[in-house]
């Protein structure tokens, strides 16, 4: 057996391989034998086109069960498997094409038309196309060869896969994944979420980005047991599928959206032993209304694309709302002056930095941002600012890009938005900094209110906030918005707020 995580992996699968791995909602299941027997169809059409070891191959596709397949496939064959997110324009893909240089780029047979030419101008060697059916041209392709496949042989530090960031701070960069850094994490994510031979994950997330692939999809290959796979979050199939699931992985969003259902009960939940919440702040609201509404308490994690899997509040043990847990065993996590770099007193706040087997090994070729992110002892830092408590729980305040300096004074925008949000009225709120001609930078607030509340004014609000908060820290203006911008991930996108609202003080 070498480092490849597939083989790794592989290991783990069940001895029936006629076992589920993958089901549809439309009742189509492929089983660890097809995955086995089609990934390996794919990645030797892949070898067979030229690709070699360490070599890119992008992908900008549908979620499919052949999605994944080719995911696999690349592990086997020793590339560097490349998602981008489906929502990329050409003029974006034609960037990413033209950054990575891979030797092979699969799109929809939508897309190919339109995209052929970016990838030729990227200096593509292949453009290949993948429906959702199995109906394209890499399947066909693929359909007459061997299925078997002698998986490439990997070391742990060999490039696994390039992923891009969710650019949610400016232009994505892409994390050099080594085999290392996604078996270490997948094998702490399934001991410490203590999967069992009966678990069957739910999954409503995309599989370009890590916590859809490298959490969810390779928790569960680590388990080799079964997936109900969702093309995308939508509550009449979840509510559907929980009599069948025992875990899902989701973003704040899919909590959000759930509790809006009169559907979500003790007993629409009565089959799922474990929630779980990443990629974006979950609001102590929505972990209490949910556990109110069906008794079970919402484990939040915390990761980034560059590392994996950071932190998480614990299987057994109190899962406290507002905190992402404690460190995964493996992870060391500091909390760093973010000027001088030193580290700061017991609890008090900073920029975390971690370390170990899951941080990546650095930016595709921007070797100066990952000297500038990279400390040389191998500490990265993450850019989001925290602190540890005394129990050992870790606390997101929010990234430092967002802090505001008002006056000369730092505002942590979530010490305002808790203040808020606790407004009767109030679903939630983004605060933000904003050009002020005095100040430097005004607190701003954009504040979501629930439906009937809509005299709740910016008198209210900022009312609220005077009672509770510095002067410098409430905020000059507030504006109300129908809904927060936010990415594929549930991210709230405060760059376009801030773009939006740049020239409110003149
Ligand atoms: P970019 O780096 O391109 O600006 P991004 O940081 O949003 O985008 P990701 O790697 O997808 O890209 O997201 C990682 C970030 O998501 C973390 O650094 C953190 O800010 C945020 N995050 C993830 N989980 C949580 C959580 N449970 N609570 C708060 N923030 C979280
Ligand atoms: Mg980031």
């Amino acid at each position: 057996m070498t480092d490849n995580f597939f083989d790794i992996a592989t290991a783990r699968f069940p001895a029936d391989a006629d076992a589920p791995f993958i089901e549809l909602e439309s009742g189509r299941r492929y089983s660890y034998r097809d995955l086995m027997e089609i990934s390996g169809r794919y990645a030797r059409l892949l070898v067979g086109l030229g690709v070699a070891k360490g070599d890119r191959v992008a992908v900008q596709v549908e979620k499919s069960a052949e999605a994944v397949f080719l995911y696999l496939a690349c592990l086997r064959a020793g590339a560097a498997y490349l998602p981008l997110n489906t929502a990329y324009t050409k003029a974006e893909v034609g960037y990413f094409l033209g950054d990575a240089e891979p030797r092979v780029f699969v799109c929809t047979p939508g897309n190919a038309a339109a995209l052929a030419d970016t990838a030729a101008a990227a200096g593509v060697g292949t453009l290949l196309t993948l429906g959702t059916d199995g109906d394209g041209s890499l399947a066909e392709r693929a359909a007459g060869l061997d299925a078997e496949f002698a998986t490439v042989a990997c070391g742990a530090n060999d490039l696994a896969a390039i992923l891009y960031t969710s650019g949610t701070t400016g232009r994505s960069k892409g994390a050099m994944m080594s085999h290392r850094n996604l078996s270490s994490n997948a094998a702490t994510l399934h001991r410490i979420w203590g999967f069992r031979p009966d678990d069957v994950l739910l999954h409503a997330l995309p599989i370009f980005h890590t916590h859809g692939l490298f959490v969810a999809t390779n928790c569960v290959l680590m388990n080799g047991t079964g997936i109900l796979f969702l093309p995308k979050f939508d509550a009449d199939a979840v509510f559907r599928l929980l009599p069948r699931a025992t875990v899902m992985m989701g973003v704040p969003t899919f909590y959000t959206r759930l509790l809006a259902d009169p559907r979500l009960t003790p007993e629409a939940a009565a089959h799922m032993r474990l929630f779980i919440s990443g990629s974006a702040p979950l609001l102590a609201d929505t972990h209490r209304e949910f556990r109110e509404r069906t008794g079970h308490a919402i484990l939040e994690r915390y990761g980034m694309t560059e590392t994996g899997m950071l932190t998480s509040n614990p299987l057994d043990g109190d899962r406290i709302p507002g905190t992402v847990g404690f460190p995964l065993p493996e992870v060391s996590v500091r909390v760093a002056d973010e000027k001088t770099g030193e580290p700061v007193a017991d609890g008090e706040i900073g920029v975390l930095e971690v370390k170990g087997p899951n941080v990546f090994s650095g930016y595709w070729r921007m070797p100066e941002k990952t000297a500038q992110e990279i400390r040389p002892g191998g500490w990265f830092i993450t850019g989001d600012v925290g602190r540890i408590d005394g129990r050992g729980y870790v606390h997101i305040i929010g990234r430092a890009k967002d802090l505001v300096i008002s006056g000369g004074f730092n505002v942590y925008p979530k010490e305002v938005e808790t203040v808020i949000d606790a407004i009767d009225g109030v679903v939630e709120s983004a605060v933000i900094g904003v050009p002020h001609p005095d100040f430097g930078e005004a607190v701003v607030a954009v504040v979501l209110r629930r439906p009937g509340a809509e005299a709740l004014d910016e008198a209210a609000v900022i009312g609220a906030c005077r009672e509770q908060l510095a002067n410098f820290k409430v905020p000059k203006a507030v504006a109300f918005l129908e809904e927060l911008p936010r990415n594929a991930m549930g991210k709230v996108q405060k760059n376009l707020l801030r773009e939006a609202y740049r020239g409110l003080f003149g």
